[in-house]
């Protein structure tokens, strides 16, 4: 039987070699045994020498993504048990915090499984299948999670934009166990929120922030503090639960507001402990700097404004535009805390684009910390790609 493999040009195999999982239809001179979605394939360099393996996606420009380096591991059953449980080993840090019980299990590329995403919320698992590849494995992936004992139930969010590109369709169903109850609650920081697993963003919650949530927590005492882009609050009740002085958050959605409102008062607070906008925090930051408000501590949080690089340029300017309102917000000595989740955007630029705006708001500002994503979101040396989250605690002098 004729192999399925693919092969690339000349030259091309040098980031193979280098164990970057991706390769794009660019790099591929040939295809051979007729692949189908998802099929695993022999990459082959301009010789026809074998040098990794992997699964095809033709409706994707990332064509490959690759699966393993060992020309004698096959991608069965086995493959991916080894590999779940490799990364639900690297967590047990996590599993044994008595006050976190809802991190991510699986960070796709940087745990060998590109496309591959699930977190976990208490004893519910929250699954997306993202690539061909993992979506020919679905069935397999759900039965190995099923069968940790781990978890009551599994709740696919196969609904993201980034399966279009793959050919596939959007998918939101329960798919073992338990349907996800109204309010799944999880506990971070010793801090319990809502989860919204069915409707919410990503997955439900961003699992990604929670150590800068507890350096938020640690800076604020007796501050008064504006969370932009504030989602169901988690950097909001962090500033309750560090003794903030007065919380104002903004954020455009509706929804979001509600259970932002609904995870204060579960942990003891008045929702009126708060101040809520429902706005765009464009426009309410001119509101706020245009009546001569001001306060100690601004968080931005936006969403991602680049997801690619090239998108970056338009990406630069919005992200330039809300740090020097956030700037001119600031008290003196005030701490301005400023992330990025835009792929396209190094930490090398956010830091000048930071830099720019506080010059235009004409304010001297040093960066006293450098943030980013904790150990159940890591980061494969070969997959620099893996690394989105950046944050900077910047403090005006
Ligand atoms: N800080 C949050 C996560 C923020 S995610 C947390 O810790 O959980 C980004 C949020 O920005 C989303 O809630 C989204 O509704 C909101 N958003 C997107 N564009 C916005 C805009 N222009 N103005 C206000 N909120 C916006």
């Amino acid at each position: 039987m004729l192999m399925k493999s693919i092969r690339l040009k000349r030259g091309r195999e040098r980031s193979v070699k280098r164990r970057h999982p991706w390769i794009f239809s660019g790099a591929i001179a040939g295809v051979d045994g007729d692949p189908q979605p998802g099929d695993t394939v022999d990459v082959l360099d301009h010789t026809g020498a074998w040098l990794a393996r992997g699964a095809y996606s033709p409706y994707s420009s990332i064509r490959t993504r690759i699966w393993s380096w060992h020309a004698d591991e096959a991608v069965d059953e086995g493959f991916f048990q080894r590999h779940i449980d490799a990364a639900v080993e690297a967590r047990s840090v996590l599993r044994e915090n008595p006050e976190v019980n809802a991190y991510r299990e699986i960070h796709a590329e940087s745990d060998g499984l590109p496309g591959l995403i699930v977190d976990r919320y208490a004893d519910l698992l929250v699954v997306q299948f993202l690539t061909a590849g993992v979506e020919a494995w679905r069935d397999t992936i759900v039965s190995i999670l099923a069968s940790s004992g781990n978890c009551a139930g599994i709740y696919e969010r196969s609904d993201s934009e980034v399966r279009e590109k793959e050919g596939l369709p959007q998918r939101a169903q329960a798919v073992f166990g338990d349907e996800p109850h109204e309010g799944t609650i999880i506990l971070e920081n010793n801090l319990q929120f809502q989860v919204d697993v069915r409707q919410g963003q990503k997955t439900g919650f961003y699992l990604d922030q929670r150590e800068n949530r507890s350096i938020v927590r640690s800076l604020v005492r007796g501050k008064e503090v504006l969370d932009c882009f504030c989602y169901t609050g988690g950097f909001t009740l962090s500033a309750l639960a560090g003794e903030a002085q007065r919380v104002v958050s903004i954020d455009s959605s509706a929804n979001a507001l509600v259970l932002a409102q609904q995870n204060v008062r579960l942990n003891g607070y008045a929702a009126d402990d708060c101040e809520w906008v429902q706005g765009d925090v464009f426009a309410e930051l001119r509101t706020l700097r245009d009546r001569g408000a001001s306060f100690d501590v601004v968080i931005l949080d936006p969403p991602r404004f680049a997801p690619t690089a090239s998108s970056r340029q338009r990406a630069a300017r919005a992200y330039k535009d809300i740090n020097l309102l956030a700037f001119k917000l600031l008290r003196e000595r005030g701490t301005l805390i400023t992330f990025s989740c835009s792929g396209g955007v190094t930490t090398a630029l956010f830091e000048k684009i930071v830099a720019g705006a506080a010059c235009d708001a004409d304010v001297s500002a040093k960066i006293v910390a450098w943030l980013s994503q904790p150990l159940d979101h890591p980061v494969s040396l070969t997959f620099p790609e893996g690394r989105y989250l950046k944050g900077l605690v910047c403090r005006l002098a």
